[in-house]
């Protein structure tokens, strides 16, 4: 095998040797180009090692035999290409939709597919090689129910269509995961990959367990806590093929899949599959551009579809199977409201933990049966204050409160992790032990069930206390094995999990996230309180609801506590196309940032004066971002709104052009936001 060097040297005039332009996996949106001795045919998705300033870099051959933009002379030969490894068509075809799409430099995208930047590096001491046995599509097959068989041959029926949507709407518990397992089983006899996306990670292990179950073989994780040398070892038998099954969290859309056969998007309608720092995109949305540029199935499940799956099932474009009854024996919960008011009118309420809750907790632990308390609200109290100068916590560099948090012992800025020790005396005015928590987090829950309950055994599961799978895993068996009666947790466990025992769920706040200024505030909370509703009497026990509310007529609880489902998606539905909004328009958000507030100020108003002028178009603001100050940075904020037809990504990048954006503020561009 010779090398470039030599190559090169047998063909010394530059002139005749082909130039290829180059993309790294730098954040611009240019290739560079390069020189190749003409006796090395290169093509497109090649990886080659380049100089780059001072550095070696491994970049994608993007393209070859272009014409140079600089004479051939300024140019560098490549010094080396990294064998064995290449892109696909469909991998490339696919960073260059994520980055027209999320409106990001192709070769950020690339980095995200490259994943680790030394992975085709040799290692000093190399990870033992984890062997990757072919899942076994005949190993262990469950008996489906009718409805089951039903949805598996519809899924399988798909598959000889090339790029097909299909949403499993299914109640909760009533089998996706069984059915999508075994659907996938024809992409293994096809020696196909699969990629099972999950909203949290979290939720890998137990899914991991029932495919291990189902195909005999343990599924390959990705997720952001592997080891390099995990990531390395995973991302080259994900690129060989090898690897068959992936289960991961959003970024594992990213990896180079050799020849992938299915997508699935569990808990597709789940906010965490929104990512909002950096790309900013939605998993979901790029998972069913990644079937359609593989030309295969991708799978949509959830028990309560987001509005834009159900539109797009509507008009067509995605197919739409459903589950109705729960697996076995097991009954849909029955909801039911306390209404707090009556409460506090008769001077009752003095605990967080109704008297009515209260009395249903103690039944069900007394029969042996386990509890779930859902509050979303990490740590003890969402607000400090000094009870004798007022003085509110707040954090020196956004605009948010700090959080109280027990476990850490530390006043927690939830939104640029800012902290504090907890100490005895106010800053402002030196008195002593005068702090006022106001509200509840789940602590504060706890503390409240240790005080009245102290035989129960509680634990908390929230992100910063359970901090990865692996504790996830830990804290789920000792709920199998009883260890637990009570959970007190955020919506960390709100979904997916499968606890037999469990037979009651109270929801502290069923309130919280109604009000405030988002539009979508009404679907998410639908979502939240109906997933975790879920979670109770998943087998022969039947489950219990109860919602503490102190605005019981709300739509969205009335239509929980009916069960009626499609009249409250059709009444939003109603709504947001009375309001032009979303799924019926597309829209997208400007956040200007900048540690300068008159800056960033500025800028977004130079933004409103160059504003696109058309009636199809709508724009709005500037105005204060709803988080105005993060991490010491001051935000504005734009919103615009097309019609579906309208390409927003065009509108923006006319619009951009027009504006001189200095160098002390930021543009993000967030295509279709998740919170407006
Ligand atoms: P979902 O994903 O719809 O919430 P799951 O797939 O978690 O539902 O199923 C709920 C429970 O029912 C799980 O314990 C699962 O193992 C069980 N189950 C579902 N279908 C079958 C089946 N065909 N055979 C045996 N158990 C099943
Ligand atoms: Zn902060």
């Amino acid at each position: 095998k010779q090398s470039v060097d030599e190559l090169k040297n047998q063909s010394p005039q530059a002139e005749k040797n082909p130039c290829v332009s180059i993309l790294l996996p730098l954040p611009f949106k240019d290739t560079y180009d390069y020189l190749v001795p003409a006796s090395l045919p290169l093509i497109p998705g090649m990886i080659v090692t380049v100089e780059f300033g001072q550095r070696h870099l491994n970049g994608v051959v993007w393209s070859v035999g272009k014409t140079p933009d600089v004479p051939v002379s300024k140019l560098k030969y490549i010094s080396g290409i990294v064998e064995g490894f290449s892109l696909s068509p469909e991998n490339l075809e696919f960073l260059k939709w994520v980055s027209s799409y999320t409106m990001s430099p192709l070769g950020t995208i690339l980095k995200m597919m490259m994943s680790v930047p030394e992975v085709f590096t040799p290692l000093k001491r190399p990870a033992p090689q984890r062997i990757f046995p072919a899942p076994d599509p005949s190993f262990n097959p469950p008996l489906l129910e009718p409805q089951q068989i039903e949805a598996v041959a519809f899924l399988k029926s798909q598959f000889s269509r090339g790029y097909s949507v299909t949403l499993l709407d299914g109640v909760t518990g009533s089998g996706k995961t069984e059915v999508y397992l075994e659907a996938l089983k024809e992409c293994f006899l096809k020696k196909q990959q699969i990629l099972i996306l999950l909203p949290q990670i979290s939720l890998a292990p137990q899914i991991a367990q029932r495919f291990e179950r189902r195909f005999g073989v343990s599924p390959t994780l990705w997720h952001s806590s592997l080891t390099k040398a995990q990531r390395r070892e995973s991302w080259k038998q994900i690129h060989s093929g090898q690897a068959q099954a992936i289960i991961g969290a959003r970024s594992s859309l990213f990896l180079p899949y050799a020849n992938l056969g299915m997508i699935v998007v569990d808990e597709e309608h789940d906010p965490a599959y929104k990512q909002e720092e950096g790309v900013i995109y939605q998993a979901r949305d790029l998972a069913v551009a990644r079937a359609y540029l593989e030309k295969i199935s991708c799978l949509l499940a959830s028990a309560t579809p987001s509005l834009e799956t159900l539109y797009n099932c509507e008009s067509e474009k995605y197919q739409r199977i459903q589950l109705k009854s729960r697996y076995g024996v097991a009954e849909i919960p029955a909801i039911q409201i306390i209404d707090l008011r009556q409460l506090s009118a008769r001077k009752e309420k003095k605990y967080w933990i109704s008297a009515p809750l209260a009395t249903h907790l103690k039944e069900t632990i007394a029969a042996g049966e386990q509890a779930l308390i859902y509050l979303n609200r990490r740590g003890y109290a969402p607000l400090t204050l000094c009870g004798s100068c007022g003085t509110k916590l707040q954090c020196p560099y956004c605009s948010a409160w700090l959080v109280n948090h027990l476990k850490h012992g530390k006043f927690i800025c939830h939104h640029c992790g800012h902290n504090v020790s907890v100490s005895k005396t106010c800053q402002e005015c030196g008195a002593e032990e005068s702090w006022v928590c106001c509200g509840p987090g789940v602590e504060r829950i706890a503390e409240e069930l240790a005080e009245r309950f102290p035989s129960f055994r509680t634990t908390i599961i929230s992100s910063d206390i359970i901090e990865d799978a692996d504790a996830m895993a830990q804290i789920a068996e000792k709920i199998h094995n009883h260890d637990i009666d009570i959970i007190i947790g955020t919506q960390m466990i709100a979904k997916g999990h499968h606890f037999p025992n469990l037979t009651l769920v109270g929801i502290i706040d069923a309130d919280l996230g109604l009000s405030g200024g988002d539009l979508r505030a009404s679907e998410k909370t639908y979502q939240a309180l109906h997933q975790v509703a879920g979670r109770a009497g998943r087998e022969e026990k039947t489950g219990h609801v109860y919602l503490q509310t102190y605005a019981p007529e709300h739509p969205v609880l009335m239509s929980l506590l009916s069960g009626d489902r499609e009249t409250f998606i059709a009444q939003e539905m109603e709504s947001r196309e009375r309001g032009d909004m979303p799924p019926f328009t597309r829209l997208a958000s400007l956040i200007f940032s900048s540690r300068h507030r008159e800056a960033v100020e500025l800028t977004a108003q130079t933004f409103a004066r160059n504003a696109p002028r058309s009636q199809d178009i709508l724009v709005l603001g500037p105005s204060p971002a709803p988080l105005a100050v993060v991490r010491g940075k001051y935000r504005w904020r734009m919103l615009v709104q097309t019609p579906r037809t309208i390409s927003i990504q065009s509108v923006i990048h006319q619009w951009m052009k027009q504006v001189k954006i200095p160098t002390n503020v930021k543009v993000k561009i967030d295509i279709d936001p998740y919170s407006f």
